[in-house]
């Protein structure tokens, strides 16, 4: 969707979004016809240079596609470390050696969650512990991860630097792990979400950008961001289930992106299925997500003037599923395709 503020070629000037990819979860969305919607990745845009919040499959195309130029990218930002929103950070820094030499000296900081410093609970549908995946380090960070990521692809890189002179993916981007503030009883398995205030990760001349801790369990830490301009904001939810913490985030804020599940499409996936892996994964779902209903709750005791959905379950609903948001929310309603254009400022 346009608005009043395009330019002759299409690129409005106002502060805005444009929605990358609003697919959720770890997967295609194939079921007979590939979704239109590539995995989630949000474009912030301001004064000529933009910002992205996840990695979602297909990020660098539709970046293409969107207009963006990687030589304006001035930060990466990572809600949790899911699959969906990761999946093509590495391809970001690989394929990014050859769209991003003029950051040599300036690399693009990536801020993501630390490491959670323990495993989760093993579910009660388990009868033993699953064999898992690198014990000697199971539960990386966004530094660590991007290192292991590059580190997988050292042949290749070592080939691209030493043979064709390529930069160092580590002399393009830094990740840094953000710092969750003590003193408000975080623990990632006893209390993921306490209520706390939005704190600073970064700032420079056009944002400022504050995290809180959502409740996506269990995964965490798992944060929402908002992008303060001057001349407005925009609230990004993360993968959440309703929690007061993304009000008080979004307090008075020009956009709210939120995630939405289709509770019913989940209760049709696992109807009658009674192994545990089935019941583990609805009730996951039922624990770490919201319904359309509830975004438009938290969007209305925010005070927010927009409300857009993303990180749609599953990616290929049809529109009338997410209605409740639209019929509860009080101010202006979106339900984004890929590549739309949402303006931000107040
Ligand atoms: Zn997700
Ligand atoms: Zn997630």
């Amino acid at each position: 969707m346009t608005n009043d503020a395009t330019t002759d070629n299409g690129r409005t000037q106002r502060d805005h979004v444009i929605t990358l990819g609003t697919a959720g979860g770890p997967r295609w969305w194939e079921r007979g016809r590939l979704s239109d919607r590539c995995g989630i990745s949000t474009a912030v845009v301001v004064d000529g240079g933009f910002y992205l919040v996840d990695c979602g499959h297909g990020v660098g195309r539709r970046i293409h596609e969107a207009g963006l130029d990687f030589k304006d990218l001035r930060g990466i930002f990572i809600t949790h470390l899911h699959s969906d929103h990761t999946i093509d950070l590495g391809s970001l820094a690989l394929f990014g050696l050859y769209e991003l030499g003029s950051r040599m000296g300036n690399p693009v900081q990536i801020l993501g969650p630390g490491d959670r410093g323990m495993l989760p609970p093993l579910s009660p549908r388990a009868s033993k512990m699953p064999a898992y995946i690198a014990p000697e380090s199971p539960t990386p960070g966004t530094r660590e991860t991007f290192a292991t990521l590059m580190k997988a692809h050292a042949t290749d890189l070592n080939d691209r630097i030493i043979d064709s002179l390529r930069p160092s993916p580590h002399q393009l981007f830094t990740a840094t792990d953000i710092t969750i503030p003590e003193g408000i009883g975080y623990h990632p398995n006893e209390n993921p979400t306490p209520d706390m205030d939005p704190f600073v990760i970064f700032r420079d001349q056009w944002v400022t950008v504050s995290a809180i801790l959502v409740e996506h369990p269990p995964i965490a830490p798992a944060f929402a961001f908002r992008f303060q301009t001057a001349n407005g904001s925009v609230t990004i939810s993360g993968d959440t289930a309703a929690t007061a913490n993304m009000s008080t985030l979004a307090e008075g804020t020009g956009l709210l992106l939120h995630e939405a599940i289709d509770f019913d499409y989940i209760d049709g996936l696992y109807a009658g299925k009674k192994d545990p892996t089935s019941i583990a994964a609805r009730d996951h779902h039922y624990k770490s997500h919201t319904s359309a209903a509830d975004a438009a709750r938290i969007a209305n005791k925010a005070g927010a003037r927009r409300l857009a959905l993303h990180h749609l379950v599953p990616g290929t609903a049809d529109p009338l599923v997410w209605k409740d948001a639209q019929e509860n929310f009080d101010g202006e309603f979106f339900l984004p395709n890929d590549l739309d254009v949402i303006p931000f400022d107040l």
